[in-house]
């Protein structure tokens, strides 16, 4: 039997679950991109970091690609999200107080 637990609070998940699937996809042409906005010496030092690169293998092109997140939620996590889906990570929420 597959255990969930839920993505927000990490509470364990009965019957009770809720799923969101949640696509982020690149809505330009990355080919294009490169052609309109990089000169040649740009070229030579992006192909210059990637040889860097190579050996951590923390770069990958497919990020450049659609993905889609599959996040469970409990019932109270659930209407949390649905209320407002971007005010998930307090941490990152930091940056935007006014101070
Ligand atoms: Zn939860």
């Amino acid at each position: 039997m597959i255990h969930y637990s839920c993505d927000l609070c990490g509470g364990s998940l009965g019957k009770e679950r809720y799923e969101a699937n949640i696509e982020i996809a690149p809505k330009f042409d990355p080919d294009e991109l490169i052609e309109d906005d990089l000169d040649a010496d740009h070229l030579q030092q992006i192909a210059d970091e990637i040889s860097l690169m190579d050996s951590t293998d923390e770069f990958k092109l497919e990020e450049t690609g659609s993905k889609t997140l599959k996040l469970d939620f409990c019932t109270s996590c659930a209407r949390r999200f649905l209320k407002s889906p971007l005010n998930l990570a307090p941490a990152s929420r930091v940056t935007f107080s006014k101070n």
